[in-house]
């Protein structure tokens, strides 16, 4: 029983997750006509990267769920140990979905699914940015968590961490690299005051 809750929360919270993310996909979809881009630092290597991360995010917690084919990576605990980890992992997924929410508010127009930058693109450094530079990518290091905890195998639990590092790991100096190159002096500035994905402390 506790087994189907783990599982049908980690759906739900997917759900919620494609939910909050569609209308901006759709919109980016929309404006790609109309939008002129400055730059775009896009290669092969950053689809297959992405790719392997939406796998380690959807795909293969989702052939757990629905099949019994990673069954024999299942590890088992005392079940107080198993539900105390469900509702950890309930909490950071919540967490990661409430921060993906804020983030794209922020965000706005500004946001892209891959590195770009737009002609009208505008530093955001309020909101949530006010005190993260990568946002969007700690409610994704949040989400994997509450994967984690919440689908207990090896394969299909730990997927979401192992195959996002890689995407986080290249992708932020890269970004980082794109901004400083637009925005210069302002975002050297806006570095020096935030973290990357937990807030500076002692300011
Ligand atoms: N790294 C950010 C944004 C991810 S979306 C986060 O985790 O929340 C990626 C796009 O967002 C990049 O192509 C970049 O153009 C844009 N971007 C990143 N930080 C930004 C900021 N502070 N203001 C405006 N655009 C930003």
């Amino acid at each position: 029983m506790l087994d189907i809750i783990l599982k049908v929360t980690f759906v739900i919270g997917l759900v919620a997750s494609e939910t909050i993310r569609f209308p901006h996909r759709m919109r980016v979809k929309r404006e790609r006509k109309e939008k002129r881009l400055a730059d775009e630092r896009w290669t092969v290597s950053d689809f297959v990267l992405d790719l392997l991360a939406f796998a380690g995010m959807e795909i293969i917690p989702l052939v757990y769920v629905l099949t019994p084919w990673l069954g024999f990576a299942d590890y088992r605990l005392p079940v107080e140990v198993q539900a105390l980890m469900g509702v950890a992992g309930a909490l950071a997924f919540a967490a990661g979905l409430w921060l993906l929410w804020r983030s794209h508010a922020d965000l706005g127009r500004n946001w892209s699914p891959t590195l770009q930058i737009m002609e009208q693109h505008a530093l955001v450094t309020r909101g949530v940015y006010g005190r993260i530079r990568h946002p969007i990518y700690a409610a994704v290091w949040l989400v994997c968590l509450g994967q984690a905890l919440l689908l207990q195998n090896w394969i299909a639990g730990l997927a979401g961490l192992v195959l996002f590092l890689p995407v986080y790991v290249l992708r932020v100096p890269k970004e980082e690299r794109m901004m400083l190159d637009h925005f210069g002096d302002e975002y050297r500035e806006y570095m020096g005051r935030t973290g990357r994905i937990t807030p500076r402390l002692g300011r």
